[in-house]
């Protein structure tokens, strides 16, 4: 077995069904609108869920991925493969700046927002729990980064899209 054979292997997990995961993320949401009283406080509450999602999975996975971020943008790589492994699929695109301390990360058929259509709460960040998770990965990893969601398809936009920016 050759090294991506076994990288591939030491990363394989358990899978959900996707309609269940959509499921129950559509009730989080429901729940989080009935008791939030803004758009914003929403969105804070999804990265809140979002970060504790992520040391989840951090601290299952951290061991058994080899190979850690050590410069920001290696963050494209590292977290293209945890989205891989989480979600089945991977970006439509990473954009990195020519500076390379912003990532840009997009995908055209995020499956959290897959049929989803939303237009009564503009601002909604729908999936905004990936800026959490990634803003866990930045932070546990010693990062002093930002992450947010820039774009969201299950409120009109093209695609989603999810930013990372180191601060200092
Ligand atoms: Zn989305």
């Amino acid at each position: 077995m050759g090294v991506k054979g076994s990288l591939a292997w030491s990363l394989k997990i358990p899978k959900v069904s996707k309609p269940l995961f959509q499921a129950t993320y559509r009730e989080l949401m429901n729940y989080l609108i009935q008791t939030s009283s803004n758009v914003d406080e929403i969105n804070q509450k999804l990265k809140e869920i979002g970060f504790k999602v992520g040391e989840y999975l951090l601290m299952d996975y951290a061991d058994r991925i080899r190979k850690h971020a050590v410069a920001f943008h290696q963050f494209a790589s590292t977290l293209q493969l945890a989205y891989k492994v989480n979600s089945g699929q991977e970006f439509t695109s990473i954009w990195i700046s020519d500076d390379r301390r912003v990532v840009k990360f997009t995908d055209v058929k995020c499956p959290i927002c897959e049929g989803v259509e939303i237009k009564d709460l503009p601002g909604l960040q729908y999936c905004n729990l990936v800026s959490g998770v990634f803003q866990a990965v930045l932070t546990l990893r010693g990062f002093n980064g930002d992450s947010y969601q820039e774009s969201c398809r299950a409120v009109g936009d093209d695609a989603c899209t999810w930013t990372i920016k180191l601060l200092e």
